[in-house]
């Protein structure tokens, strides 16, 4: 496995490559659910590049950036240990008073884009920059991060860029819980009390499957589930983040976002 620390070098060691690129870009503090991403990226494509830079830009004035989990070491070894060929270290990716990307001013600023306002700017931004550094065949992205994905792929349509979006399912722990790297953050309480948000999307799901689609009543079965949890949404929408009123059966994705203690989580299923 090849490390590369800048764009200049990354270029340098991709220009003298054939065939097709896959490309997983993470902020690091990997799991198995990074490793689904790289492991299908090792399996489609001649080369994989991975990169891992905690982005700034998409974190806000108050989110502590620096407290995010940082594990140099046992990601380089797990890089290694899928057969990564080029992983992708960057200290910065930014000098002053740059261009940058503004997230759409709807689908950019609800659900996520209400509690975290301007984060999708930078994620798209970093996306954008990772994606013409890197200039993969595909590139793959967690179905976890819902709205991120589906603003990764209006991206990639509004600006023609020349890349398959390659979505991924969510990968879990046995007892529910979806792998995040925030999850290092919760005590053995707090991990049990997060599994009620795996736990309510179990329930809407079975609910749909005994043909009960009425958003409201679903929400309402979800949030009593939830309590005592800090719940800032539960959304029902379409793949295009159109909130509604009855399940559309291949159309829907459900989500949650809530606080555990101070750690904040989120999770969805799609239907
Ligand atoms: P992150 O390092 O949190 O920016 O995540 C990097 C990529 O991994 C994103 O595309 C995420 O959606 C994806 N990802 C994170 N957690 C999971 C998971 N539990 N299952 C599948 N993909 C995930």
């Amino acid at each position: 496995m090849i490390i590369a620390r800048s764009v200049d070098e990354l270029r340098t060691i991709l220009d003298a490559k054939n065939g097709s690129i896959g490309f997983v870009p993470t902020m690091g503090a990997l799991h198995s659910g990074h490793r689904t991403l790289i492991d299908e990226a090792r399996k489609c494509n001649d080369h994989v590049v991975v990169s891992i830079y905690v982005n700034p830009t998409q974190f806000l004035a108050g989110e502590d950036l620096s407290k995010y989990p940082r594990k140099e070491e046992a990601d380089f070894k797990i890089c290694e240990l899928c057969s990564v060929d080029v992983l992708f270290y960057p200290q910065s990716m930014y000098e002053n008073d740059e261009i940058s990307i503004k997230a759409p001013n709807v689908r950019g600023y609800i659900l996520e884009g209400a509690s975290r306002p301007g984060h999708f700017d930078g994620m798209l931004t970093v996306v954008l920059k990772l994606l013409n550094a890197v200039r993969p065949t595909r590139a793959y992205f967690g179905k976890k991060d819902a709205q991120q994905l589906g603003l990764i792929q209006q991206m990639v349509s509004n600006f023609y860029l020349d890349v398959e979006i390659v979505p991924m399912e969510t990968v879990r722990e046995n007892d529910g819980l979806a792998l995040s790297s925030r999850n290092v953050y919760l005590d053995e309480f707090q991990r049990k009390e997060a599994l009620k948000i795996s736990g309510a999307l179990r329930k809407a799901v079975e609910m749909v499957m005994q043909k009960n689609t009425n958003a409201e009543e679903i929400q309402k079965a979800m949030a009593e589930i939830l309590q005592p949890l800090d719940v800032e949404y539960v959304a029902i929408v379409t793949r295009r983040f159109e909130a509604l009123n009855e399940v559309i059966l291949g159309d829907t994705i459900i989500l949650i976002a809530a606080r555990v203690g101070t750690t904040r989580l989120i999770d969805n299923v799609w239907i």
